[in-house]
């Protein structure tokens, strides 16, 4: 297949890119490399390391400027994963969460219809459920921040889209992902940098708040399960064309948990700080991706224990080494 990924400088889309390329298919990454004018060095790095490998076709540039439809033209699927990610700073700039997570969605969606693109998977988050995601598809969706909301109204342009331009798409909602290449902003990268550095870990709250972790690999395997079944017999193309899937992990875990498992994985004593839930920050997430492994044959395969070592291992190998 030729498959273009939108955000593949980003951490899933890098690692997805990686599985599609492993698997023989070509890749057309695209990407703006940060938010800002310069690029992002953890992205920049990501994007020489793709650009190397066989198969795959770097656009940089910006989904509201760039001339899609080249880049559609021909493609079996499109990935969509660019958008701005986290809470935090939806708070202070809601409208570059609107432009990049609803606006650039509809610009990509306008090409996908006029170019005639054969189906659409689109990255959502299980930030749509609100404070408490109980877990199911069809449970309420209570949006509790400005990011939240964007990825609700992002997945409701691809439903509008999809009806009014017959766009054949599938919506995956991640939940907390995790492993090599997450981003630094995120709750289990800076537990173990803070961890591995000696620093002090703002913990939020009573950091009895749970998460369903989900590792990376296993949301690229879970994308890719939707991207076959897009190509498969009418039957597999039906059980996912216009449907919601969770791909999340098996082990539900609160942040203590995590913050144990990191100092008996790493050796090193985590030093934590409890600061004041910030707002719209979620209690209990919890994955039931049942759906995904009844139509998809979806199997989580890497244990919270398996998915840290490794993470810690890598960013371990980030830090910088002291000689003498
Ligand atoms: P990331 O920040 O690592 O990757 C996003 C990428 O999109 C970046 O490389 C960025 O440069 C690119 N991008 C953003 N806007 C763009 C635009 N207008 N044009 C071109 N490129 C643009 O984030 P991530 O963690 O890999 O998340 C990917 C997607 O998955 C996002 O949509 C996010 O909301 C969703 N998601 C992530 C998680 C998670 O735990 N990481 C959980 C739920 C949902």
């Amino acid at each position: 297949m030729r498959v273009v990924v939108t955000g593949a400088a980003g951490f899933i889309g890098s690692q997805l890119s990686v599985a599609l390329l492993r698997d023989g298919h070509q890749v057309v990454g695209v990407d703006r490399l940060g938010t800002g004018g310069s690029p992002e060095p953890r992205l920049g790095r990501a994007w020489a390391a793709l650009a190397e490998r066989a198969g795959f076709v770097p656009v940089v540039g910006d989904l509201l400027s760039l001339d899609l439809d080249p880049l559609l033209t021909g493609a079996d699927a499109v990935v969509h994963l660019a958008g701005r990610a986290g809470t935090h700073d939806s708070w202070t700039d809601y409208g570059g969460y609107l432009r990049d997570n609803v606006e650039a969605t509809a610009v990509l969606l306008d090409a996908c219809v006029r170019t005639r693109v054969p189906h659409l998977v689109h990255g959502s988050s299980s930030s749509v459920y609100g404070r408490i995601a109980a877990g199911l598809e069809s449970d309420p969706l209570v949006p509790a921040s400005p990011y939240a909301v964007s990825k609700l109204a992002a997945e409701a342009t691809v439903t509008a889209y999809a009806v009014a331009g017959d766009l054949r798409t599938t919506i995956v909602r991640f939940f907390s992902v995790y492993g090599v290449g997450q981003r630094p902003d995120m709750g289990i990268y800076r537990a173990v940098q803070a961890t591995l550095t000696g620093r002090t870990f703002t913990v939020f709250g009573d950091g009895r708040q749970t998460r369903t972790l989900t590792h990376v690999s296993d949301v690229a395997a879970g994308i890719l399960g939707v991207l076959a079944a897009g190509v498969g017999s009418p039957a597999q193309r039906a059980s996912v064309v216009g449907q919601v899937f969770n791909l999340g992990g098996t082990q539900t875990v609160s942040m203590l948990d995590v913050l144990d498992e990191i100092e008996r994985l790493s050796g090193q004593r985590t030093t934590i700080a409890p600061i004041a839930d910030p707002p719209g920050n979620q209690r209990h997430v919890l994955a039931d991706s049942g759906r995904a492994a009844r139509v998809l044959g979806y199997l989580p395969r890497t244990s919270v224990h398996d998915g840290l070592a490794e993470q810690i291992a890598w960013q371990r190998s980030l830090l910088p080494v002291h000689v003498g």
